[in-house]
């Protein structure tokens, strides 16, 4: 993820909103990224942005050096289908389909084979210990487990990048913990996690963690780790 000098300007009937002011970031492959700040200060507005369900007013976007912008919508939309996976504070799971047909449905918009889906989903199931409840609903769920469903549903198409707004947010700490051991297993295995946290806690679990102020990175600090041994 490369972003240069990008720039959101929100402009509604009498107002303008500067709500990300000259951002420039570099993320690596690989990498487990935190952004923190102050209620309003940009955080899902770049994670948006990343995400290409939204557009910056200026500035470059590259994903894997392709210049986002240069895309014509139904470009974006393949790129996000294809290649992003989105994790959300309220779960965003639909009530009317089993814990299996929800974390099916992306392979389905991605038309892949009945059988293919299957494998892929009861593999997905197993690993997260959720077997069990292939057949109920969301709402029989716990708030842990309706996350966790919705994980598999993020990384179930094999995204490159996973994008995590306030994924702890509704949930205990037990639950919202076992959450960020299954983000940090994800990311073991090679998935670029972009997370937006209000939390000190799920933020120690990231690599790097990004500070948002009023639109703009005020630090930037990546920790050091032993990571043969941890
Ligand atoms: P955060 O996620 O850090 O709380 P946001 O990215 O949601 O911050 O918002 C940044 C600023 O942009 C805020 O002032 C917010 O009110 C404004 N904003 C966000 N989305 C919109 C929108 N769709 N229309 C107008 N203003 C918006
Ligand atoms: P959080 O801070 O918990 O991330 P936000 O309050 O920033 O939640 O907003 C969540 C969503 O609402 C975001 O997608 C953002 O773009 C949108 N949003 C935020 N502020 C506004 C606004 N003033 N007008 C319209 N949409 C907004």
């Amino acid at each position: 993820i490369q972003i240069k000098q990008l720039n959101k300007v929100f402009r509604t009937s009498d107002v303008e909103t500067q709500a990300l002011n000259n951002v420039n970031l570099d993320i690596a492959k690989g990498d487990f990224v935190a952004i923190m700040g102050p209620s309003g200060c940009g955080k899902s507005t770049l994670l948006n942005i990343i995400g290409l369900l939204d557009n910056p007013t200026s500035g470059n976007y590259l994903l894997d050096g392709i210049e986002m912008g240069s895309l014509k919508e139904s470009q974006r939309t393949s790129q996000r289908k294809g290649r992003i996976g989105f994790v959300f504070q309220s779960f965003n799971l639909i009530d009317e389909l089993t814990v299996a047909e929800n974390i099916e449905l992306p392979l389905t918009y991605l038309g892949v084979p009945k059988k293919e889906r299957r494998i892929k989903v009861d593999n997905l199931l197993q690993r997260l210990n959720l077997s069990h409840r292939s057949r109920h609903y969301p709402q029989q769920l716990s708030g842990g487990q309706q996350q966790r469903v919705a994980i598999a549903r993020a990384i179930v198409g094999d995204p490159v990048i996973l994008l995590a707004d306030e994924p702890t947010g509704n949930l205990d700490s037990s639950n919202g913990r076992e959450v960020m051991e299954l983000l940090t297993s994800l990311n073991r295995e090679g998935t670029t996690i972009v997370m937006v946290t209000h939390s000190q806690r799920d933020a120690s679990y990231a690599r790097r963690t990004i500070n948002l102020f009023d639109g703009s990175v005020v630090t930037d600090e990546t920790a050091e780790r032993d990571t043969v041994n941890d």
